[in-house]
């Protein structure tokens, strides 16, 4: 089966690759077993080491390495290099924290020495998605390495240029050849990688039903699962917000990465005292974005991932307004070549149409009018999906409610959220489980064994 790199901006086929045939894999999986078996016992200054090194290729090859995702998945040229130098970031960061974070940890036991070393599991598969194809990668990769694991990464089948770099820049940084593999396979062939003896935990970020499949298949094997699924983040608007930046921040968080990411703001819910000047901006805004060529300096939005990204939003937002939701602005595909959707605003989102309960894929903006903070908490939490959300006011007590009763992983107060090395990231319900970077990162690939010696 072929695993096929096409540009989204045109639809033209750039490249194709042979899936690995099970002969292959098995290979794989066995140099990985191997290479384990010595890594795990290099010290955490060579293992720095090798990640300084790969930060260092990172940042020199950025501009190589950004015009690839931009061919593959259809970001902006500047946010594809920006986040080549933020997974340097992240690999740096790891280099000088995780010995730090994965030192052995004393108990006060009298008459004994007591502690938790944090020893490393094994290969772990890392199932990622295309939409930071970079970035995605190093936050698990960093962290996971640092602790002594060997990783396979089975990235998205649209990017399959972005992971065979990655294999070769941390072969280039001095990493032993099998500690970090790119596995070229469909999604039919994780299920036996999970359950490979040779596999000892798995993480997937990826959408809700990919994540269910995953876990189900390790919890099966008895295997550790971190899931990092999707997410439909609130944007709470209060009255003593400054309205005209609430709506600046919340375009370039709902437009971010063409609007594909899971932690876009993507449900607005705004105080019905300044919902219209609020959409007014917003409005403006969106409809001041230039869409086009993701290469090129001026744009703003590039297309979506693929024709069938398009298709489902597309249908998503044909639902909810055929349920009674108004356009404020856009709400109708674009022609080809290339899969582009316009910004688009929906507001007064009826009960039970997908705007209500899916995750919107795209630069689409839903918007709730709310009369109280009990009412903004109310709809915040109305959602299955749990990963961050903000809240913009400058009353404290407000900021506080809103902190405690917004059931999710993260909150932000004025501010839209980011994923940043020195903070924890994952989410709540069906955002998924386990966390991300900040010292959960390494931790979550451990076994935290307990020492006791009298
Ligand atoms: P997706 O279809 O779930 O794909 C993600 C990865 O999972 C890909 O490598 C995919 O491989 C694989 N996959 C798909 N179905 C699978 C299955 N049944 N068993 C095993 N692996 C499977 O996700 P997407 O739609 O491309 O990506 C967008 C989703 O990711 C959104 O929901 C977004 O919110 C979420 N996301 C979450 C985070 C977070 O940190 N929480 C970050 C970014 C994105 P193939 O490509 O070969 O199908």
């Amino acid at each position: 089966m072929a695993i096929e790199s096409v540009n989204p901006a045109t639809g033209e086929r750039l490249l194709s690759f042979d899936a690995l045939t099970a002969g292959e894999l098995d290979g794989k999986l066995a140099r990985a077993a191997q290479a384990f078996a010595s890594y795990r016992h290099t010290s955490y200054a060579e293992r720095a080491g090798w990640l300084h090194r790969a930060a260092d290729l990172l940042d020199e090859e950025a501009g190589e390495l950004g015009r690839l995702a931009t061919l593959e998945m259809g970001k902006t040229l500047a946010s594809a290099v920006a986040e080549v130098h933020k997974s340097a970031k992240g690999c740096r960061w790891y280099a000088d924290h995780g010995e730090e974070m994965l030192a052995d940890e004393p108990w006060p036991i009298d008459g004994a020495r007591v502690f938790t070393r944090y020893e490393p599991l094994g290969p772990v598969l890392a199932v990622m998605p295309w939409n930071f194809p970079y970035w995605q990668v190093f936050r698990f990769a960093a962290p996971a390495l640092m602790a002594g694991n060997a990783g396979l990464l089975k990235h998205a089948s649209n990017v399959p240029q972005c992971a065979l770099k990655i294999e070769d820049v941390l072969q280039r940084a001095g990493f032993a050849e099998g500690v970090f593999q790119t596995l070229l396979i469909p999604s039919s062939a994780v299920k036996g990688v999970i359950e490979d003896d040779r596999v000892r935990a798995v993480t997937l970020t990826g959408s809700e039903p990919a994540g269910r499949q995953v876990a189900a298949t390790a919890g099966g094997a008895v295997k550790p699962s971190v899931l990092e699924l999707g997410g439909a983040d609130p944007f709470i608007v209060m009255p003593s917000a400054d309205v005209e930046e609430a709506a600046k921040q919340a375009v370039a968080s709902r437009m971010l990465n063409n609007g594909q990411s899971c932690v876009n703001a993507k449900r607005f819910l705004l105080h019905e005292s300044i919902a219209d000047e609020f959409l007014r901006h917003m409005v403006a805004r969106m409809e001041a974005l230039k869409i086009g060529d993701p290469m090129a300096d001026d744009t703003d939005l590039g297309p979506l991932s693929s024709a069938d990204a398009v298709k489902t939003l597309d249908q998503q937002v044909r639902d909810t307004v055929e349920a009674g939701a108004d356009v404020l602005t856009g709400g109708t595909p674009l022609d080809g070549p290339g899969h582009f959707y316009p910004p688009t605003v929906l507001a007064n989102i009826p009960d039970g149409s997908p705007g209500h309960h899916e995750e919107f894929f795209g630069p689409v903006a839903l918007v709730w009018r709310v009369s109280s903070t009990d009412e903004a908490v109310r709809v915040a939490n109305d959602s299955p999906f749990g990963l961050s959300g903000s809240a913009w006011t400058t009353d404290e007590a407000e900021q506080e409610k809103f902190v405690a009763e917004v059931d999710t992983g993260m909150m932000y107060v004025n501010k839209f959220t980011e994923s940043t090395p020195e903070v924890p990231f994952g989410g709540t319900r069906n955002s998924g489980y386990g966390r991300e970077l900040a010292a959960f990162g390494p931790r979550s690939f451990v076994n935290p064994k307990t020492v006791w010696v009298q």
